[in-house]
C-alpha cells in the first residue's frame, strides 16, 4: 500500500494557496474569502438526442471570484468533469488574470460529455441548452460572467454560445463580449486561436533569457537548441510545438493518447498533426521511434517538458522518474502538489500553469476588449503609421542617396494589423509576468518554488482588490 496522500484537483490548489499565503501580509480571513468559491452552479438539464432518446446533461459553472467583473474562464467538455475539478480551474483563473494584470475574477464552466461520443447536431444542442441555463440564472454576460474555450471546446463553439446569448438579450449592444474565442466573423480577435500555446512559448523564452537561472540549471541562455518534449497535440501543445520549432528549438518527442514518438532531430509539428489525421494516430510517424506508453515522453531526458494535455499527470508515482531541467506547464494542473516537492527537490524548474498558460485569457480579454469598443485594432491607425513611415523613408533615402530593398522597405512601412498588436500585447504581458513573479522569488530566498511566488504574486494582487473594495466594514 502506498502511503501517498492523494488530494483532489481543489484541493490541491488549496494547498499550494496555503503554501504562499505564509509569504503575505493579509490577515486569516481575508486569505480564506480569497481563496473560496463564490458562486457554484451544478445543472442537469435533458437533451434529445438523434435517436429520439432523452440524455440528462451533467454541467456546471463556478464564479470563483468577483473581486473583478466580469468572471472569465473556459468551458471544458470531458468525461472527467466533476465540481471539484471545475472549482479547481475556476480558481486557477482568478490568479492567473491577477498575475497578468487582466481585470478579471475567475469562472470556469464544464459539460460531462466526451464530445467524440455526439453528432454535432446533438453537441449544438446541449451547448445552446447550457447557454440558455446560465442566461435563466444570470450567470453569464459581458459584464457578469465571460465563457472562452478550453479543453475539448473551440470557436464552434462558442458561436453558438454567442448565438444563443445574442437571441435570449435582444438589443443588448454588448452582447459579442458575453463569451470570448469566437470566429472572427462572430466578433473574435486574430491572434486568439494560437494564445495560449505562444504565451507558453514567450514565458518559457523569458525564463530561458535569464542568465542566473540558466547557469543554476546548467543550461545555456536562449531557446536556441533546447530538446523539448511536448504531451499533447491539441491546440495548446500544437502551438506550443510550432513557436519552439521556429525559434530553432528542438521538439524531439510528441505524446498523445494512444503513444507518442520520438526522433532526436526534432518533429514538425504539422506534419505530425496530418500525420494523425490521416492514420488515426501518431504512432508510425517516419523517421520516428514509437513508444507504446503515452505516459513515458513525460520520462524522456530533455531540456524542456511541455504537459499540454490535462492535470495529474505528473505525480507521486513518476516524479521522480522525471529527467527534464525545466517544466513548463501548458495545461492546467499537470503536477500534483507530491510532483512539485519532489521537483524542487530535483533541482527542476517548474514554470506554472496559472501563469504560463495565461495567453488564452489575457487574448481574451483583448477580443473582449474589441467588442465592447466595436472596432477592429489597427483599424485607426495602420494606414496613419504606414503613411508616416513612408515619409520618413523618402527623406533619408533623399538624404543619404541610397534606395532600401523592396523587401526592407515592405517591412519598415508595415502599420500594425489586429494580430500583430495582439501578439504585441501578448508577449509584453509574459514577459512583464514573468519578472514580476522571479522578483518576488529573488526578494524572498524562503520561497521555495516559481510556483509559490506566483501564488503570492496572485494573492497580493487579489488582496489588495479586496481591501480597495472596501469589503470589510
Ligand atoms: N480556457 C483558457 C484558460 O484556462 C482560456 C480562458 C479564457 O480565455 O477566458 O485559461
Amino acid at each position: 500500500m502506498s502511503n501517498q496522500q492523494t488530494y483532489s484537483f481543489f484541493q490541491s490548489v488549496e494547498k499550494s494557496f496555503d503554501k504562499a499565503s505564509k509569504f503575505t501580509i493579509w490577515e486569516k480571513g481575508l486569505l480564506e474569502q480569497i481563496k473560496a468559491c463564490n458562486s457554484i452552479y451544478s445543472m442537469r438539464f435533458p437533451v434529445k438526442m438523434d435517436d429520439g432518446r432523452i440524455e440528462v446533461i451533467e454541467a456546471y459553472r463556478v464564479q470563483h471570484s468577483q473581486h473583478k467583473s466580469p468572471c472569465k474562464g473556459g468551458i471544458r467538455f470531458s468525461d472527467e468533469v466533476n465540481q471539484d475539478e471545475v472549482m479547481a480551474l475556476a480558481s486557477l483563473m482568478t490568479y492567473k488574470c491577477a498575475i497578468v494584470n487582466v481585470p478579471f475574477g475567475g469562472g470556469k464552466g464544464g459539460i460531462k460529455i466526451n464530445p467524440k461520443n455526439y453528432s454535432v447536431y446533438e453537441l449544438e444542442k446541449i451547448t445552446r441548452r447550457y447557454t440558455s441555463e446560465l442566461v435563466k440564472k444570470n450567470f453569464i454576460g459581458p459584464g457578469i460572467d465571460v465563457p472562452a474555450p478550453d479543453y475539448g471546446t473551440g470557436e464552434r463553439e462558442m458561436a453558438w454560445i454567442v448565438d444563443t446569448y445574442a437571441s435570449l438579450k435582444p438589443g443588448e449592444i454588448d452582447a459579442a463580449g458575453c463569451v470570448t474565442g469566437k470566429p472572427i466573423t462572430q466578433g473574435g480577435v486574430r491572434g486568439r486561436k494560437e494564445a495560449t500555446g505562444l504565451g507558453v512559448f514567450f514565458g518559457i523564452r523569458e525564463v530561458c533569457n535569464m542568465p542566473e537561472v540558466m547557469q543554476k540549471l546548467g543550461l545555456s541562455i536562449g531557446v536556441e537548441h533546447k530538446t523539448i518534449v511536448v504531451q499533447g497535440l491539441g491546440n495548446v501543445g500544437y502551438h506550443c510545438s510550432k513557436f519552439f520549432r521556429e525559434h530553432g528549438s528542438k521538439v524531439v518527442c510528441i505524446a498523445e493518447y494512444e503513444g507518442a514518438i520520438y526522433n532526436e532531430n526534432g518533429l514538425n509539428e504539422e506534419e505530425v498533426f496530418q500525420h494523425r489525421k490521416a492514420t488515426g494516430s501518431i504512432l508510425n510517424f517516419p523517421g520516428a521511434t514509437n513508444l507504446a506508453k503515452s505516459n513515458d515522453a513525460l520520462e524522456l531526458a530533455c531540456d524542456i517538458l511541455i504537459p499540454a494535455a490535462l492535470e495529474n499527470v505528473i505525480n507521486g508515482s513518476n516524479a521522480d522518474k522525471i529527467k527534464a531541467k525545466i517544466i513548463g506547464e501548458a495545461a492546467n494542473g499537470p503536477l500534483t502538489p507530491e510532483a512539485d516537492d519532489i521537483m524542487s527537490a530535483k533541482g527542476i524548474l517548474v514554470v506554472p500553469d496559472m501563469y504560463l498558460n495565461a495567453g488564452g485569457v489575457t487574448v481574451s480579454y483583448f477580443e473582449w476588449l474589441k467588442n465592447l469598443s466595436h472596432v477592429r485594432y489597427g483599424r485607426m491607425e495602420k494606414r496613419f503609421t504606414e503613411n508616416m513611415n513612408s515619409n520618413i523613408l523618402e527623406q533619408i533615402e533623399t538624404l543619404t542617396g541610397k534606395t532600401v530593398s523592396p523587401a526592407e522597405r515592405k517591412s519598415i512601412m508595415h502599420g500594425a494589423e489586429e494580430v500583430d498588436l495582439v501578439h504585441s500585447g501578448l508577449e509584453e504581458t509574459m514577459i512583464s509576468a514573468t519578472r514580476e513573479i522571479m522578483e518576488i522569488w529573488h526578494k524572498n530566498p524562503s520561497i521555495p518554488d516559481m510556483r509559490t511566488a506566483a501564488y503570492v504574486c496572485a494573492i497580493n494582487k487579489v488582496g489588495v482588490s479586496y481591501t480597495e473594495l472596501g469589503i470589510f466594514p
